[in-house]
């Protein structure tokens, strides 16, 4: 008997990355489309897994925030959303009614927190959390194999962290419109380009802008470990491609935990295991829970 086929999608805010796979090493097509505006989007999603089907099942990573109770009227739907236009969006209603089959949905950094758990980084950890550092920030956790939800999805790019000396010498504001100093308003690409003018990997090794980004997300990372103590933490994302950043995150993690934790940061703190596979996996995670 052959396996089931699942369709993949990968809702981000600049592009949907849409894929038909098998399993993790099974990937059998891929695409992506543009993120312009649902009418124009969600068709083009929908017409491009039908036309790869049919289909078992599907999964949905994406960006949010968005409602992940299937219990809840507006399951599937984006909710309120800067992304002009698609606030309150039905991601997973089209899908259903064009290709007929179950529909698994989560964020993107939860579905990338299940794939790095499944077939990752995180492979036999009790606890796995991912970020990512990017144009914005979140963070997802799988506990025990499952999913972290309370009444939404976690919102852990909007963590407070310890203001950095730096930041309160120049009196930074943050970029974050709903909090000004959170982890996203601090430590986010747009935070580093708001304040140097250039992206981290841009700045010279010896600029305070490394010691200074480093240090908020070693502040997410021993605030994640107080909650957790999960046996990985996946940092992904634009702002982690920089050079030497991660081993920075463990050293000042290191320093802020001060030998406490039963994790080490220099062992806990990775970067993804699936590489920029996180997240259409993530949704292959996604489309077989679905499914079973
Ligand atoms: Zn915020």
């Amino acid at each position: 008997m052959s396996k089931p086929l699942y369709g993949l999608v990968e809702a981000g805010g600049t592009k949907f990355v849409l894929g038909v796979a098998r399993g993790p090493d099974e990937i059998v097509a891929t695409t992506r489309i543009a993120t312009t505006t649902p009418a124009e989007t969600i068709p083009a999603m929908c017409d491009w897994l039908a036309g790869h089907g049919p289909l078992a099942a599907v999964g949905v990573a994406t960006f949010g925030p968005v409602e992940v109770d299937r219990c809840a009227p507006l399951w599937g739907h984006i909710l309120a959303t800067p992304k002009a236009g698609w606030s309150n969006t039905d991601l997973v209603g089209p899908l259903v009614a064009r290709l007929g089959c179950p529909v698994g949905l989560d964020t993107d950094v939860t579905a990338a927190a299940l794939a790095e758990y499944r077939w990752g980084a995180g492979q036999g950890q009790p606890a796995v959390l991912y970020f990512t550092i990017g144009t914005g920030i979140g963070g997802g956790a799988v506990i025990g194999g499952n999913p972290l939800a309370g009444v939404s999805h976690p919102e852990m790019g909007h963590m407070r962290p310890l203001l950095h000396p730096a930041d309160v010498a120049s009196g930074f504001a943050g970029v974050c419109p709903f909090h000004g100093t959170c982890l996203e308003g601090l430590a986010s690409g747009p935070a580093v380009l708001a304040r140097y003018g250039l992206s981290l990997s841009d700045l010279p090794q010896d600029h305070e802008g490394h010691a200074v980004i480093a240090s908020y997300i070693a502040h997410a990372v021993v605030t994640a470990q107080a909650m957790f103590e999960p046996g990985r933490i996946v940092l992904g994302g634009g702002v982690m491609a920089t050079p030497g950043l991660i081993e920075r995150v463990r050293a000042e993690a290191e320093t802020l935990g001060n030998g406490y934790f039963r994790g080490k940061a220099s062992e806990i703190v990775v970067l993804p295991g699936l590489g920029d596979r996180s997240g259409l996996l993530g949704a292959l995670a996604l489309a077989e829970a679905a499914l079973s």
